[in-house]
């Protein structure tokens, strides 16, 4: 299998170390990293993040409980869709400028028709992974054997790009559309590939301009100050985006991280468990300080024997005086020491709870008393006009003459319609339905369009 063949990234490398440990090696120092750029104010890189597909088989907050171990004002870029030249190639020139690496998941069609494309990104030190053969927006409700036949074709493609060079791709896959399925998660992590979703899209695939899409991803990195940014390289508003929302975060202090797999020769960046989670829960949060559920390790799994009814510990003179009638054969000394009734009898009583415990709270009284006041109104006050109405309708049902009221209508003889039954009491909820009916407005198409027009979010 394919995917089996990249996923030969090496030992796993849990390592738990101290937090000052963390906080020298984690973040590479950005000086150094700057002075390889020939742009002195760039935005740069601050760091190259190793990870471990199998240890962390999904990421990304908009779908996942985990994303990447980032620190505070870290961003991760990705671009899906790719490569396009026209708009690929403007994409790489501009993170080049600001010497900035992302991650792209590629289509394994445009890879077949833009191979140059896919070498492209490479060359220029990005991180490629993978998003399926022909991008269908249906991965959640495909059959296991599609999904995997569109991943493992997209794969091939993207490699046939790299001249098979397996050691240039990354586990890394984006299922298209986000349309996450857990087959299809299951299948990626049982090949040692990596189901990446995002923090925060920008929506610049949808018809907006290219200052929403620089809105929408700075509004959103500032949400949670850190994460994945979801991005098309095949879109012109993306590019006409790009160049605004990375000078921002560079103005705003936000530092870009560049994700590689880890491999034999290159280990996992060492991360604490609770890295990986967007906001882990503070020493303030209560749960964290409650003792950890044990694990029960258990020196013996001999099997009890099925308790007979005769074991049974009864307390009600009739149960038992029928298990007796049933003929159960003789009480048997139980396993368990049994209590005696009179034990039960001279149980200590219960301390007997002060009348204070029952006080109801003045405003909480009120409330409920007046909510008890509307239903008595409620009840006691029909609708106006509802017992006419209904008087009405009885009258007029009781008034057909039985021989259209035995007889079922076409319609509703094919189901398109009830039969209406021949006295209300047979139907007592019928009486009431044409005061319902008439009740109920009916929308226009317009104002059915209208409402779904306003539901739609930007
Ligand atoms: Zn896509």
């Amino acid at each position: 299998m394919i995917a089996n063949v990249l996923v030969n990234i090496g030992k796993r490398s849990r390592t738990v170390i101290g937090a000052a440990l963390l906080g020298c090696c984690l973040v590479t120092p950005r000086s150094a990293v700057a002075a390889d750029c020939p742009n002195p104010n760039a935005l740069g890189t601050s760091r190259t993040l190793v990870v471990d597909p199998q240890e962390h088989p999904r990421i990304g907050t908009m779908q996942y409980r985990e994303t990447l171990p980032l620190a505070d004002h870290e961003v991760v870029l990705t671009f899906d869709d790719g490569p396009l030249p026209k708009y690929s190639n403007q994409v790489l020139a501009i993170l080049a400028s600001q010497c900035v690496k992302a991650t792209f998941f590629t289509i394994g069609s445009q890879a077949n028709a833009n191979p140059e494309g896919v070498r492209k990104l490479i060359a220029a030190g990005h991180t490629v992974g993978t998003h399926s053969q022909h991008h269908p927006l249906n991965m959640d409700r495909m059959p296991l054997e599609r999904a995997r036949q569109e991943i493992d074709d997209g794969i091939v493609s993207t490699l046939a790009a790299l001249n098979g060079d397996r050691s240039k791709l990354a586990p890394f896959f984006r299922i298209p559309g986000l349309m996450r399925a857990e087959i299809v998660e299951n299948y990626l992590a049982s090949q040692g590939i990596q189901t990446w979703s995002a923090d925060f899209p920008a929506d610049d695939w949808r018809h907006i301009s290219s200052q929403r899409v620089y809105e929408l991803a700075i509004q959103r990195i500032e949400a949670k100050r850190k994460g994945i940014l979801l991005l098309h390289d095949i879109q012109p508003r993306t590019v006409a985006a790009l160049p605004r929302i990375l000078a921002t975060l560079k103005e705003r202090g936000y530092r870009i991280v560049h994700v590689v797999p880890a491999t034999a020769d290159r280990p996992a960046t060492p991360t604490e468990p609770q890295q990986w989670y967007l906001h882990p829960p503070s020493e303030t949060v209560a749960i964290t300080l409650w003792p950890s559920i044990p694990n029960f390790v258990f020196t013996e799994t001999r099997t009890l024997p099925a308790p007979v009814l005769a074991e049974m510990d009864w307390r009600d003179a009739d149960l038992l005086d029928h298990a007796q009638r049933t003929r159960l054969p003789a009480l048997r000394p139980t396993v368990w020491p049994q209590p005696r009734l009179a034990q039960l009898a001279a149980a200590p009583t219960l301390a007997q709870p002060g009348a204070d415990v029952f006080r109801i709270p003045e405003a909480l009284s009120l409330t409920l008393l007046a909510a008890r006041s509307l239903r008595s109104q409620r009840i006691a006050q029909p609708a106006p006009g509802a017992a006419a109405l209904r008087s009405q309708a009885l009258s007029a049902r009781q008034a057909k003459p039985p021989r259209q009221a035995a007889h079922q209508t076409p319609a509703a003889a094919h189901g398109k319609r009830r039969p209406l039954p021949l006295h209300a009491a047979e139907a007592p909820e019928a009486a009431s339905a044409p005061v319902r009916v008439a009740n109920v407005k009916k929308r226009t198409p317009r104002a059915v369009a209208s409402a779904n027009a306003k539901r739609v979010a930007d």
